[in-house]
């Protein structure tokens, strides 16, 4: 495995009962990359997150995480290791402030606990008692505590889930800020704009299988994809038309109304398009 591997994985089964988790599921993260997991309900992406963080163990297969099986994880391994799961945020009596500061007593290089608290956007309320703090506020705790220790490689699962759009906003400029300084970046999302937003990489699981991994605008050939053209006619109903060359159409529906083409727009499929059509075939 190379040095630029953040994370390595063949072959990864795991089944609870009956129901089978992850059926044979191969990936590769590399160093610096931010790399989002998409997938339906029930897909496998929380299994799969877990075992990649030595929370959970596999049935079979091969993981290399950091260069280290997580199963085997010493606490300098875990060190490396930031976790964002979902909700945690609540510790009773103690400040916001109090309990960054208790965790960074954990870490061997932790960053500055106030410094953190801000990037977070939690300065208002670093003295603020965590039971009183909105849901969106006990995320950016969570994100917070995730990343005090300066993780090499950071899991979020879900992260932004219950922020508010200026949240979301923030807290896409504070991954862009970790990944520019080196950090690799594993996140589980539902939200397709904020795949496109963040990933170097998509990967699709659909059925515990990665079905595609590609970067969010070639994903499923969307470069590829026709575009649709649609127009009003005189008329005033709507016409449309699927086209590989929509620039000629467009210039024939220009001299075909004399400039002007009314209502007309040009489109292709979104992410969200190619990703329902990629687990509706699964
Ligand atoms: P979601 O988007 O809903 O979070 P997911 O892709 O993270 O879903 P998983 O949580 O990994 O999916 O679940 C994969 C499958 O394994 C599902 O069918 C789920 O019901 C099952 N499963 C997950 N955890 C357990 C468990 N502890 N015991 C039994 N079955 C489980």
């Amino acid at each position: 495995m190379s040095d630029d591997v953040a994370i390595h994985v063949r072959g990864l089964r795991k089944a609870y009962g009956d129901t089978v988790a992850v059926a044979g599921l191969d990936l590769d993260v590399h160093r610096g990359e931010v790399f989002a997991l998409l997938g339906p309900n029930g897909a496998g992406k929380t299994t799969t997150v877990e075992i990649l963080e030595g929370y959970r163990h596999r049935d079979a297969g091969e993981v290399r995480v950091l260069g280290a099986d997580p199963t085997e994880a010493s606490p300098h391994w875990r060190a490396r290791v930031g976790i964002v799961l979902q909700g945690t945020g609540e510790f009773d009596e103690l400040t916001v402030a109090e309990v960054l500061h208790h965790f960074a007593g954990f870490y061997p290089d932790a960053d500055d606990p106030d410094k953190v608290i801000a990037r977070v956007g939690l300065a208002g309320k670093a003295r603020a008692r965590t039971h009183t703090l909105s849901g969106g506020q006990k995320r950016r705790l969570d994100v917070a505590l995730g990343i005090i220790g300066r993780p090499e490689l950071l899991f979020l699962d879900e992260p932004t889930t219950g922020f508010d759009p200026e949240a979301r906003r923030e807290f896409w400029d504070l991954i862009r800020d970790l990944s520019a300084a080196g950090t690799t970046i594993v996140l589980t999302t539902h939200y397709l704009d904020e795949a496109e937003a963040l990933a170097d990489r998509v990967g699709v699981i659909a059925g515990g299988r990665l079905v595609e991994v590609a970067p969010p605008n070639s994903l499923g050939d969307r470069q590829e994809a026709l575009a649709t053209v649609s127009w009003r006619t005189p008329e005033g109903t709507l016409e449309s038309a699927q086209s590989a060359t929509p620039t000629a159409l467009v210039t024939e529906l220009a001299a075909r109304f004399g400039g002007e083409v009314p209502g007309l727009t040009v489109t292709r499929p979104t992410l969200e398009d190619v990703y329902l059509r990629m687990i509706g075939h699964q």
